[in-house]
């Protein structure tokens, strides 16, 4: 398998990030270590961990064993609800560097919004502090809708780079695109193959994969990278690990970007964060 060559993208400010991460969650510390190892050898430098994913350890040992230099490296992490309100973010952060061995993290994601307890918008405040301390090259948010995103535009200063979303053909996530688009924040997309279940068998994404030769994880990527969205496919698998980035040396055309559009459950098909996340 040849080395993978994944383009950098531009943040309103930290970046560039690489537009293709690996995934992390459910990875316990040994299996995320060697997931990380094995993206690196084939080209990945973009890693998606978080707090709650309980990996950070396992994936500072394979930062330190993979021998790159910090600066070609992305990691991000995410802090969920523990670390909400009252400058918890300070200590979350503190504790998601000693386990990663880093100075600064690439990205320091608030996890879910969780807008009952109403603590979002000075977690961000916080989490602006730490920006401008250095020990983040860039913040962002991660299950935020567009009124989410009003709120916090509402009230602080600095935009979030990203909003990290659940986002494949069946749930597009339009409303939180065009958001995004006018707000200068890129989208990345969660759970980008399905979460590896039905999307891959469906007939649309079957037949374009018989049409390019191509993986149908290889298909529904293409489908995300084409349309400048930032996918973190998941897999422990070394060979997955490889094909999933292997997607940016073909196109897919407007009829088959018609045929996956037909995928579309809607917005009541993905997950609520009104109503969920921790
Ligand atoms: P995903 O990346 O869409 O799918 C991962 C699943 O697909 C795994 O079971 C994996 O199994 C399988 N898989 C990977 N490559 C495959 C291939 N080429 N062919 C067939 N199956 C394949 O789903 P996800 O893990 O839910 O999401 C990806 C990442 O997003 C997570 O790991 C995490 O970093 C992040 N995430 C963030 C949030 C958030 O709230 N911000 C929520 C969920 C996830 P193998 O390992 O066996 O290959």
């Amino acid at each position: 398998m040849s080395l993978a060559h994944i383009p950098l993208v531009d943040l309103s400010h930290g970046g560039p990030m690489p537009q293709l991460g690996l995934g992390t969650w459910p990875l316990d510390d040994d299996e995320a270590e060697g997931a990380v190892l094995a993206a690196f050898e084939v080209g990945y430098r973009h890693i998606d961990t978080a707090v709650k994913y309980g990996n950070e350890t396992g994936i500072g040992r394979a930062v330190a064993l993979g021998g790159l230099e910090r600066d070609e490296l992305f990691i991000t992490t995410k802090l969920d609800g523990e670390f909400q309100g009252d400058d918890r973010a300070v200590v979350g952060l503190e504790g998601s560097l000693r386990r990663l061995g880093l100075d600064y993290v690439d990205l320091l994601l608030i996890h879910w919004p969780l807008p009952a307890r109403g603590a979002f918008v000075s977690t961000w405040q916080t989490f602006e502090r730490l920006l401008a301390d250095g020990l983040t090259r860039a913040i962002g948010v991660s299950n935020f809708t567009p009124g989410h995103l009003a709120t916090l535009a509402a009230e602080t200063s600095v935009v979030p780079a990203v909003n990290q979303v659940q986002l494949s053909p069946y749930t597009p996530r339009w409303a939180e695109r065009e958001y995004a688009v006018a707000h200068d924040i890129l989208v990345q997309s969660y759970s980008p193959i399905g979460a590896g279940g039905e999307l891959l068998h469906a007939d649309q994404v079957q037949e374009l994969a018989g049409k390019h030769h191509r993986t149908p994880a290889q298909i529904v990527l293409r489908w995300h990278v084409q349309q400048g969205l930032a996918p973190v496919p998941k897999s422990a698998d070394p060979t997955r690990i490889a094909s999933n980035a292997q997607v940016f040396d073909f196109e897919l055309d407007s009829d088959d970007m018609a045929e996956l559009a037909t995928l579309d459950r809607g917005p009541a098909a993905g997950t609520d964060p009104d109503v969920t996340g921790h």
